[in-house]
């Protein structure tokens, strides 16, 4: 009999709901990913930097190119500047960084505060390194901290908080008000932080999107994560970075030399190459998505489900309270997916506790006009 380390975790639910997507033929609306192509000029770049032997291992902290274009980007973004060679490090994709992250800094015992409903991934890095998730429930109309309940949930064990903004499921944002009322809250207390931010750049109406890396105060304890992933459409490229103060960047390198070493070196390549070429690719996004969401949104008016227009990320979350009351989302996911033909996520997975009378479910709008008309044609219907 193996001795699990992960008794509780099973298959993901993105894992399942995709793989139910394709098995019934439905439009998979439910796991985070663009069905549309990635700019051509970057895959060309790909294929460039293959053909010209760029083919061995880049450096442990990633290509410096891309480095480079990371903290340019980064200035141009938020106005701070950031050390190429001590702060910044390419990780294959922000799980990777988020896990580095945790197992570099958590120790048996420690308690880690996360936010939920929270993303997958945190909870068995934060078991893996020995350490407990102490859950915080967000408010459950607007998904933003409940001040008090942080408070509560503060103990001398605790060792981390996990941000997330804009937030996946929810697409909340978190305001400098509030980074600013964290920062006066964990001030005499030896805590550290990842703020994941993967979906930086994708922030709605013109809300600007408010860094960790813009605040100072905070920034000195924080791992600020972002996904390549998210920007540029390739989800599969499975590369992200991580930015962080230089003591905590050594211990952060110590762990993601050896759970990985490096990422793949023709796609760090192929990015440094287009986000020197293209440094309007990241300040176009918020028009880009602002653009699909809006369609959806407006196509969906006319349908049972309610929602409010989210703030960022691209997930929209719609209430199915007028439809099918008496299912639970898991149950109306898989209702939905093999009934109607549209593939959704259920929030309730992202929860330690989930709320009984929550009646939400997150559709992902990272698609083709097409592919949105379709689906929105079929929630219409229902
Ligand atoms: N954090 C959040 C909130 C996410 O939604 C995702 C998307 N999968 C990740 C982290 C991981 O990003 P990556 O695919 O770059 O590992
Ligand atoms: N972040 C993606 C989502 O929320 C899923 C990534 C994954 O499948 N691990 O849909």
């Amino acid at each position: 009999m193996i001795s699990s380390k992960l008794p509780n975790v099973g298959t993901t639910i993105f894992t399942r709901m995709s793989a139910l997507a394709h098995e019934t033929g439905a439009l998979n609306l439910s796991q985070g990913f663009p069905d549309f192509a990635a700019p051509q000029a970057l895959c060309d770049a790909v294929g460039r930097h293959i053909a010209a032997g760029h083919n061995q291992y880049s450096p442990m902290a990633g290509l410096p190119a891309l480095r480079e274009q990371v903290a340019a980007k980064i200035a141009r973004s938020y106005g701070v500047s950031v050390n190429v060679d001590t702060e910044v490090t390419i990780t294959p994709g922000a799980t990777e960084a988020i896990f580095c992250a945790i197992q570099a800094v958590i120790n048996a015992g420690d308690e880690v505060i996360v936010f939920d409903p929270a993303y997958d991934s945190y909870e068995p890095s934060v078991e893996l390194a020995g350490g407990r998730c102490v859950h915080v429930q967000l408010s459950a109309n607007d998904f933003a901290i409940d001040w008090q309940k942080l408070e509560d949930a503060l103990s001398p064990r605790t060792r981390m908080i996990i941000l997330n903004t804009p937030h996946n499921p929810s697409g909340a944002l978190i305001s400098r008000a509030e980074l600013d009322q964290l920062a006066q809250l964990i001030a005499d207390r030896d805590i550290y932080l990842i703020s994941d931010e993967v979906y930086e750049h994708l922030v709605y109406d013109g809300v600007p999107h408010v860094s960790v890396l813009a605040h100072e105060a905070l920034y000195q304890r924080a791992f600020v994560v972002s996904s390549f992933g998210k920007t540029y459409h390739v989800t599969g490229w499975k590369t992200g970075y991580v930015v962080a103060p230089p003591a905590l960047t050594a211990e952060l390198r110590k762990v993601h030399q050896y759970v990985n070493f490096c990422g793949v070196t023709p796609l760090q390549w192929a990015l440094a190459d287009f986000m020197a070429a293209h440094p309007e690719h990241v300040e176009e996004l918020p028009a880009f998505y602002q653009a699909k969401r809006d369609l959806f949104c407006d196509l969906l008016v006319p349908s049972r489900f309610t929602f409010s227009r989210v703030p960022g990320t691209y997930f929209q979350l719609v209430d199915y309270s007028a439809i099918r009351p008496d299912l639970n989302d898991v149950d109306m996911s898989l209702w939905l997916t093999r009934e109607h033909g549209v593939a959704t996520i259920p929030i309730s997975v992202f929860y330690q506790q989930p709320v009984a009378e929550q009646r939400l479910v997150r559709l992902c709008f990272a698609k083709r006009e097409e592919t949105l008309r379709q689906a929105a044609e079929k929630l219409c219907g229902i």
